[in-house]
């Protein structure tokens, strides 16, 4: 088969998709800020809900303790102290309660001052870094009640060195202050309530310094630059361990900040969330969208080629097809012009089978003819031979007469009777032979035909001391066929075998046998010449094949035989017998027992 040749051309498939993609990658910018303003949305409610909360709480630790210092203030046990200030008992009494009051309340330290700043009674009265006989005048919270106002501060503690806020209300009586009631409340669990989270939180006081963080090494670090009075002010009220707070370095790019300013406290909260968490969820989100993509790209590309394919392949079998009906017509016309070739060899067969069936009669006939011819000499010389004998029979029959032995005479006149026998018998055969005979086939009696035959050619086979080996049944044989026809078969068989063993030296032998078959009986002719050259076994049926010489042959004694045979119904076989020779047979079909009398006619014609 014809490779069919593509006519498609190759379209790089690949590079277009890479240019797809590479076209359709700007999408991810406008998911980049899509999942960024949603992942930041999410995060700023989510924090702002902390920050909300952590607020709330912080407000309501300090709101707890804002009402305490006027309360506490108005308690008789702690005005006493204030109104006696040398009296042990009473300061005793008054620690006392301020150390009950701290642990009902949970604050850090409850402390009494006098006008002038001095620690009276304190719930730690009893530590080692007690506030009693302290001195904390120059606390601004001090100021501030004192002024009548309620004292807010925030600020480590000068004695402990903790981190507080500090409440603070002058204690009256009447209108004028006796005293100063201070509150210390901690405010190092608020920080502690700061989970483990990478959200980090951040409270910073009215400077910017950073006083509660979760992060401990951001604390009181400076959010912002400092100004002198805001220095100066630090370095006077000492609120931070340090005087100048080192600044708080916060890059924007790292952190997102959420704010809410405390009025009350003057302090600003802050959540910082990193950026990086962010960053984190919008970069799965664009990587997600990315591979989506990049999916989507494969599938196309993989339809695309499927496409192709299926495309190719359509192509293909169309280009097959008309390859095939191309073909196929092609095939139709030569088989049509074989077709009309062959019915006019058809034709011109039949003509040459007429011609050779006319031709091959005309031979038959004509080769009767010769045969006659070629017989005529030897008739004429078989018929003079008994002639001469009767004339010498019948003279000496005369003489014999006249010498009155007429016994004698009678024996010369029975020899002369048998002698015209015989010489009738060779006329006869001789008609036979020159009789044109188109009769069905008729039931014929083997052996007499067989008989015929050899005497035919009894002389010359005498002449060449040819030994005849006859293995025939005595009850005679009928088989279907025409008398003369047979004995001309037979007759031209014997001949070949003479002319074959005329190339031999002795001993010549010729056998005739017969074998019944079924309905078919064969009749055996095998010699012990040298049988038949390969060229004869193939052609020796075909007219004028023949391997003698002109004189010798004409080539026509088997195809007539083979022609009257069939014409006969039956068949004439021929192979070289394997101990060498010819081996011929006669295959006919077996007749009704018939009456084997001659026609007159055979004699007279
Ligand atoms: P012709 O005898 O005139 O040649 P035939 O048709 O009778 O023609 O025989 C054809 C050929 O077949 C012969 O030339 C011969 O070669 C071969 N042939 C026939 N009979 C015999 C035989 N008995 N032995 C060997 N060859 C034979």
């Amino acid at each position: 088969m014809n490779s069919i040749p593509s006519t498609i051309p190759k379209r790089p498939r690949w590079r277009s998709l890479a240019l797809l993609a590479l076209l359709l990658a700007p999408l991810l910018w406008p998911l980049h800020y899509v999942a960024e303003r949603y992942y930041r949305t999410e995060l700023t409610e989510q924090n702002r809900q902390t920050l909300d909360l952590y607020v709330a709480n912080l407000l309501g630790t300090l709101r707890r303790y804002e009402v305490l210092p006027p309360i506490l203030g108005d308690l008789p046990g702690l005005r006493t102290v204030l109104a006696t200030p040398g009296d042990e008992t009473a300061q005793a009494a008054a620690n006392q309660l301020l150390k009950r009051v701290r642990q009902q309340t949970g604050a850090d330290v409850i402390y009494l001052m006098n006008p002038k700043g001095e620690t009276l009674a304190a719930s730690n009265w009893d530590q080692q870094d007690t506030f009693v006989r302290g001195n904390f005048a120059f606390r601004p919270y001090f100021q501030e009640a004192l002024a009548g106002r309620l004292g807010r501060f925030f600020g480590l503690g000068t004695t402990s060195g903790k981190r507080g806020y500090y409440f603070a209300s002058a204690v009256y009586d009447g209108d004028q202050k006796i005293g100063v009631m201070v509150i210390k409340v901690d405010l190092d669990h608020t920080e502690s309530l700061w989970g483990n989270t990478p959200e980090q939180l951040l409270v910073t006081d009215g400077n910017g310094v950073v006083i509660l963080t979760s992060r401990p090494d951001w604390r009181f670090h400076a959010s912002r630059p400092l100004d002198k009075a805001e220095r100066a002010s630090i370095a006077a009220i000492q609120p931070y361990p340090t005087q100048a707070p080192p600044p708080l370095q916060l890059d924007p790019e790292v952190w997102l900040t959420q704010s809410r300013v405390l009025d009350e406290t003057g302090w600003s909260v802050s959540i910082l969330a990193p950026r990086v968490v962010l960053d984190r969820s919008v970069r799965t989100v664009v990587a997600i969208g990315g591979g989506a993509l990049l999916v989507l790209i494969l599938l196309l590309g993989l339809l695309m080629q499927r496409r192709r394919h299926y495309l190719d392949r359509i192509a293909l079998s169309t280009r097959a097809r008309q390859e095939l009906e191309q073909r196929v017509q092609e095939r139709t016309q030569d088989l049509e012009r074989l077709n009309s070739r062959l019915k006019e060899e058809v034709l011109e067969r039949e003509q040459a089978q007429q011609e050779l069936v006319q031709a091959q009669d005309e031979l038959v006939q004509a080769s009767k003819l010769t045969a006659l011819g070629t017989m005529s000499a030897s008739i004429s010389h078989e018929l003079n031979q008994p002639l001469a004998a009767i004339r010498s029979y019948a003279e000496n029959a005369g003489v014999l007469l006249d010498h009155q032995r007429t016994e004698d005479a009678r024996g010369n006149l029975k020899l002369i009777s048998q002698l015209t026998e015989r010489m009738a018998s060779i006329i006869a055969h001789l008609r036979a032979f020159a009789r044109r005979d188109r009769h069905a086939p008729e039931s014929v009696a083997l052996q007499p035909a067989i008989d015929d035959a050899l005497a035919l050619l009894a002389k010359r086979r005498r002449a060449m001391d040819v030994e005849l080996i006859r293995d025939l049944p005595d009850a005679t044989l009928w088989v279907q066929a025409g008398e003369t026809r047979l004995r001309q078969v037979l007759s031209n068989l014997l001949a070949n075998a003479l002319d074959a063993l005329g190339e031999r030296p002795q001993p010549r032998r010729i056998w005739i046998s017969t074998e019944l078959r079924g309905d078919q009986l064969e009749l055996h002719l095998r010699d012990n010449g040298p049988g038949f050259s390969e060229s004869a076994l193939a052609h020796a049926r075909e007219p004028f094949f023949t391997t003698k010489t002109s004189a010798q042959g004409l080539g026509l004694g088997l195809a007539i035989c083979d022609t009257l045979m069939r014409a006969l119904g039956g068949e004439l076989l021929f192979a070289n017998h394997p101990q060498g020779g010819a081996h011929l047979i006669l295959r006919l079909r077996t007749a009704e027992n018939g009456v084997n009398i001659q026609p007159p006619e055979d004699i007279t014609v």
